[in-house]
């Protein structure tokens, strides 16, 4: 998807077939029969190519939209990021991620509620961890987890670093969901909405400093057997933005990441997809490493050269209703497409 060979396999094809005349009448001209030789690998035909590559381009057209297409309100959900960047720094331990827990809660009440509330022992100390779980029941036997960290950045805590992408959309977007999903329905899968905790390090990122919250509940899902019934996992993080461009991860699970791919291209949203290409370490990685099927839904770089990430200048100016609108759109269709599935 990001590398363009910059010349077609039929041209190829054609180069080697005058290639393949030549080295025919040369032999020819020393009287040695010539048989047809078939080419390994870009011996198909022109034809036969193209239709391949016809194929390619239409597979999941056949999921094409008959209905209107879902979308969020985004004004809604950029007002949410707001009241959630005003309480300040978040970090684990501190009273402003107490004062947002309170907050997350009180949003969900009449819904499903779990926590996973445990405590971490880090290279600062013990913290609480709690992880926030919203369950919409569906249909269909088995699970689309949508997750999102909550807190922000300890190390920056003293910077008066209030993490508006970096926390504060990710937590946003879940709530929108959240008034998306109340009180209708559904035919599909359940989804169920995380919001995570401890995600970022306390000091510096390693495996065991990060994802404090996600590895406690990948560990868990996989001993009382939840992650079977997950059908797709995906998380939001720094999708807010101006002109947010979701990184293609390469740690996340090719069909997944088509499947939202085909999601933006029902949006027109698609530009927004897939420039760039790396792998990415975030709270998917736990329920990656255990064989779920994960997409990080990410954001980066924030700003040129990624001059926002974790620093003070993440804040509400640099960040626009419409990414969260192209994002939230997109993910409420790659839900509709996998209760299709
Ligand atoms: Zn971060």
């Amino acid at each position: 998807m990001t590398a363009n060979p910059g010349f077609s396999r039929s041209a190829v094809t054609s180069l080697w077939s005058r290639f393949r005349l030549w080295l025919c009448l040369i032999m020819l001209w020393s009287t040695v029969a010539c048989k047809e030789v078939p080419i390994p690998s870009a011996g198909i035909p022109a034809a036969a190519a193209t239709v391949a590559a016809r194929e390619e381009a239409t597979a999941g057209k056949d999921l094409a939209p008959d209905s209107p297409l879902p979308h969020i309100d985004a004004k809604r959900a950029f007002a949410y990021t707001r009241e959630v960047t005003a309480f300040g720094p978040r970090y684990m331990g501190s009273e402003n991620h107490k004062k947002l827990e309170r907050y997350i809660l009180d949003h969900l009440k009449g819904d499903q509620i779990e926590e996973d509330a445990f405590t971490a022992d880090t290279v600062e100390g013990k913290f609480p961890v709690r992880n926030i779980i919203a369950k919409f029941p569906g249909k269909k036997d088995g699970i689309i987890a949508i997750l999102g960290h909550y807190e922000t950045n300890y190390p920056l805590r003293t910077t008066g670093y209030v993490g508006a992408n970096d926390g504060g959309t990710s937590t946003a977007i879940l709530l929108e969901f959240a008034d998306q999903l109340q009180g209708k329905p559904r035919d599909g899968y359940s989804v169920w909405l995380v919001w995570t905790d401890g995600e970022e390090a306390v000091k510096s990122w390693s495996s065991t400093d990060s994802l404090y919250g996600t590895r406690h509940l990948a560990e868990k899902w996989e001993k009382d057997g939840t992650l079977k019934k997950i059908k797709a996992l995906m998380v939001m993080d720094m999708i807010g933005a101006q002109d947010v461009n979701i990184l293609h991860d390469s740690n996340s699970t090719p069909w997944l990441l088509d499947l939202i791919r085909t999601a933006a291209e029902h949006g027109g949203y698609q530009s927004h997809f897939y420039a760039l290409q790396a792998g990415e370490e975030d709270d998917h990685i736990p329920f990656v490493q255990r064989g779920v099927p994960c997409a990080d839904v990410i954001g980066v770089p924030y700003g040129y050269n990624d001059v926002f990430h974790h620093t003070p200048q993440d804040t509400m100016d640099k960040l626009s209703p419409k990414s969260l609108e192209i994002v939230g759109n997109t993910i409420l269709e790659t839900i509709r497409l996998l209760d299709q599935r």
